[in-house]
């Protein structure tokens, strides 16, 4: 069942985004099937359970953690982790900096943009993502590497309302990008089960699917 539902959403995927499997919530038997059919970028939105999947599953896994990071957490992750998404402060990157030098390990971050119509989720207006990029670009950081963007549309059946907060989303990297010529911000995480289909319509390139893949939808 799961290697069929992998094959269909890639088959949406139309080579266009990447699939990162959502694994939180479960178990390592679940998981192990999926890497058991090729895929090797997994996720988990908590530390807590981040720690104890790295201890139980292969280790040529690359682990993205895509929920809130407090800054006392940061060293847990840093010899293992992959790329943080969730990064939304100032404060965060200088923490993972700072942590990543001392294990001498570069971590890729993405930037979580705030465009939802909802006052429930995490996130920096793309005013505070660029103030973010600014002091990135003049503070000359050396182990932390800005890839990209990271965000989830408002949880609403209405897929226009959707459709533009990708859309406007995806202009404002475009722009920002031009903004900022000597990074490279390619990786463009947005779309989830519900949404997906919609987003690489709008330009994702990396999607976090965790309920289509181990059939939790409908
Ligand atoms: C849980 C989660 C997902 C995956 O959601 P599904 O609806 O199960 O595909 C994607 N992104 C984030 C940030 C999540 O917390």
């Amino acid at each position: 069942m799961i290697e069929k539902n992998i094959l269909e959403i890639k088959n949406k995927l139309q080579g266009k985004a990447e699939l990162l499997v959502v694994s939180k919530f479960r178990n390592k038997a679940e998981i192990l099937k999926v890497y058991n059919l090729g895929q090797r970028k997994f996720a988990e939105n908590r530390v807590q359970n981040l720690l104890e999947r790295v201890k139980e599953l292969p280790n040529d896994i690359e682990w993205h953690l895509i929920g809130h990071l407090q800054s006392n957490k940061v060293r847990d992750i840093t010899s293992f982790i992959h790329t943080i998404q969730s990064v939304d402060s100032i404060k965060l990157l200088n923490e993972i900096e700072k942590q990543a030098q001392k294990f001498n390990r570069q971590i890729s971050v993405y930037l979580q943009i705030f465009i939802a119509q909802e006052d429930t989720k995490f996130g920096l207006s793309y005013l505070e993502a660029e103030n973010c990029i600014n002091y990135y670009v003049n503070n000359e950081f050396k182990y932390v590497k800005i890839t990209g963007f990271m965000a989830m549309a408002s949880n609403t059946g209405n897929k226009i309302q959707i459709s533009n907060e990708f859309k406007n989303l995806n202009a404002w990297i475009e722009n920002t990008q031009k903004k900022f010529p000597q990074l490279n911000l390619k990786n463009k995480s947005f779309g989830m089960s519900s949404d997906f289909e919609i987003a690489i319509e709008n330009g994702s390139n990396l999607v976090r699917i965790g309920s289509l893949v181990f059939n939790l939808c409908e």
